[in-house]
Parts: C-alpha cells; sequence; structure tokens
C-alpha cells in the first residue's frame, strides 16, 4: 500500500494546502525537504506539462517514492503565451516580482489586447515514469498599472472581471475558489481516492517478479 506522496516542493504554503487536500485519506505527505537536499531538477520543459512532469519523476526516482509536482505561470494572448513557463524570470534569471510586472507593463504598452489567462499543471509520477495529471486555468486581463497589495508574482496586474478586482485585492479565499491553482486542486482532490487506486496499482507493478517456481512443478517429490 502506498503510504508515503513526496511534494517536489519546499514551500511551506504548498505543503499545508496539500495535506488539507488529503486530510482523511490514508497517506502522509512529506515535503522534499524532509529527505535533506537531493540535487535540483533543471526546468527547461517548453510546457507547464513538461516542468511538472518533469520535477515530480525527478522526486519520484531519486527518492524511491511517488511525488507530487506543480508548475503554473501567466500566459498573455498578445504576447502568443509569454511569459509562460518563464513567468518567474521574464525579465531575467534573479528578476524580482516587481520586476517581472513591469517587463509586462512594458510588453504590453499600447496594446489594446490585454487577455490573459493563469494555467496550472499538477503532476503525480511514480519513479518508473507514469504519470497522472491535473490542470486548473483562470482567465483576466492584464491592467496598465498594479492594484492591491496581497497575493504574488503577477497578482497586482491581473483583473479578474467577476469580482472587479485583481488577485492582489482578493483574500486568499476569494482567489483559492477561482484561481488556476485552487482548481487544479479541487480537481485532484475529487478524484484522490481514485489516485490512490492509481498508485497502488504502479507500485505493485514496479515490484520485481515474484520467482517463477513453474519448472519445478513436474517434479516428484516424493523421494
Ligand atoms: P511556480 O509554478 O510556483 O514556480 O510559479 C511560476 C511563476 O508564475 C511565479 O513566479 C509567478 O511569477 C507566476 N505565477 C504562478 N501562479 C501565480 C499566481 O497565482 N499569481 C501570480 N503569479 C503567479
Amino acid at each position: 500500500m502506498v503510504s508515503i506522496l513526496v511534494l517536489a516542493t519546499t514551500n511551506k504554503n504548498k505543503v499545508k494546502e496539500f495535506q488539507e487536500i488529503v486530510g482523511d485519506f490514508p497517506i502522509e505527505i512529506k515535503s522534499v525537504a524532509d529527505f535533506g537536499p537531493i540535487p535540483e531538477c533543471i526546468e527547461d520543459g517548453e510546457t507547464f506539462d513538461d516542468n511538472a512532469y518533469k520535477k515530480a519523476l525527478h522526486t519520484a526516482k531519486i527518492l524511491g517514492l511517488p511525488a507530487i509536482a506543480d508548475d503554473s505561470g501567466l500566459e498573455v494572448e498578445a504576447l502568443n503565451g509569454a511569459p509562460g513557463v518563464y513567468s518567474a524570470r521574464y525579465a531575467g534569471e534573479s528578476a524580482t516580482d516587481e520586476d517581472n510586472c513591469n517587463k509586462l507593463l512594458q510588453e504590453l504598452k499600447g496594446e489594446t489586447n490585454r487577455k490573459a489567462a493563469f494555467k496550472c499543471v499538477l503532476s503525480i509520477a511514480v519513479p518508473s515514469g507514469p504519470a497522472l495529471t491535473y490542470e486548473g486555468s483562470c482567465e483576466g486581463v492584464i491592467l496598465e498599472e498594479k492594484r492591491g497589495e496581497s497575493g504574488f508574482g503577477y497578482d497586482p496586474l491581473f483583473l479578474f472581471e467577476p469580482f472587479n478586482k485583481t488577485f492582489a485585492e482578493c483574500s486568499s479565499e476569494e482567489k483559492n475558489k477561482v484561481s488556476h491553482r485552487g482548481k487544479a486542486l479541487a480537481e485532484l482532490s475529487e478524484e484522490f481516492d481514485k489516485v490512490l487506486i492509481w498508485l497502488n496499482q504502479r507500485l505493485a507493478e514496479e515490484k520485481p517478479p515474484k520467482p517463477d517456481h513453474s519448472e519445478f512443478e513436474n517434479n516428484d517429490w516424493s523421494e
């Protein structure tokens, strides 16, 4: 029986979020940080899907345990989907959230199509490779200046029109109900019993084959 699922992140908020989801299920969520330092995964995939899978598989292989990872970011229609998988480092490798927001405003200067969407992919992988994927997205528009103080990343520029608020003006409860990550997690939570069955099947397949005794079957053991 699967008893541990490793979360491929050291982010304590994400660990807490996952622990709340698995609540009553017979599985323990551990952070990768609980196992000490492991080699970093190079996130060089071309899609959120690629990166989430890469991170989950990397962790699962190193620790020999099933692992779950997420990848997320912002896609802007007028920028052909940029910043996409480069969301965290849009303005450079060591860019801050503020640098990234400023770069986005610069790129969209004079642009009237401000449509954008946050995307999130969750990937659950076993050490031998198979994986399950859950996705969530949230559509909005990019404002011409920041509004609100909470959240992180592009939240102050992302207007969620049904609330007429940016994500940085929303409480975390409000944001979690409609956000890309909230939706992907809600879908995972709804199906978590099936995920456990799937994990148990995959892990059973990974066990070394039982010794084959068929060659003894016709022996006469009476002597
Ligand atoms: P990660 O998947 O946590 O590594 O996030 C990648 C990057 O996407 C973050 O550094 C942010 O710039 C952006 N991002 C992802 N989710 C959000 C969000 O909910 N609000 C604002 N920015 C986000």
